[in-house]
């Protein structure tokens, strides 16, 4: 069994991560969505199990000591990590991974999976970024200035990424996303894992 690729999504809040992956699982492609863990309370449309696994502080405390976390961050005052056998499970059947995670997660996952793939998704000016963090909610201007600063520092480390969409229309970077991942499952190294014996054939001779 050939084992599945590692995608890691990063974006800072406003740049539309969320609706973009939401819309990359609608076309039917094939790969799975890593739920993460988090201490912080569902909102009204998020469903346990399926946006995340909603868990106390002490709950969440205990998976971290017991080492169940493949990599784990404090994101704006709230705990996340991602199930270590989750992945190893999912990868090892030879599924495809996403994971929708900032980019201190990413950097601890690549210590683990170093061939993980890193996308970062910008918003297309800094104007509509701010644009974007105003509309949401009723927040006060102190809580937009705070939104605006995590998301300056998020965006400090898009240059340890792989690729990076910018998100203008959804459409657009809907294609941008399908691109990367089909491009990376066409690797030499991968589909060398899949057609070894055609393309050695075809080469005449053993292809390392
Ligand atoms: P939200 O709470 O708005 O869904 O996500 C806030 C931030 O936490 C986003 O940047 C999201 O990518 C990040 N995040 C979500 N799950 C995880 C996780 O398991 N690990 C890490 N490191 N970040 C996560």
């Amino acid at each position: 069994m050939t084992p599945g690729n590692l995608f890691i999504i990063s974006a800072p809040s406003g740049a539309g991560k969320t609706s973009l992956v939401k819309a990359l699982l609608k076309t039917g492609i094939d790969l799975r969505l890593s739920v993460s863990y988090t201490t912080r309370p569902a909102r009204p449309d998020e469903v346990d199990g399926r946006d995340y696994h909603f868990v106390s502080q002490d709950a969440f405390e205990q998976r971290l000591k017991q080492g169940e976390f493949i990599e784990s961050a404090e994101v704006y005052g709230n705990y996340y990590g991602t199930s270590q056998k989750w992945i190893d499970e999912t990868i090892l059947s030879g599924h495809d991974i996403l994971l929708e995670i900032d980019s201190q997660g990413m950097q601890q996952v690549r210590c683990v999976f170093p061939d993980a793939v890193g996308i970062f998704v910008l918003p297309p000016s800094p104007e509509v970024l701010e644009a974007r963090l105003r509309q949401r909610g009723q927040d006060s201007l102190e809580a937009i200035t705070r939104r605006l600063a995590a998301a300056r520092e998020e965006m400090a480390h898009v240059s340890q990424y792989d690729y990076v969409i910018i998100n203008e229309k959804l459409g657009t970077a809907l294609q941008d996303l399908t691109c990367i991942i089909h491009a990376e499952r066409l690797r030499i190294s991968r589909q060398l894992d899949r057609h070894r014996s055609l393309i050695t054939q075809f080469a005449g001779m053993p292809v390392p």
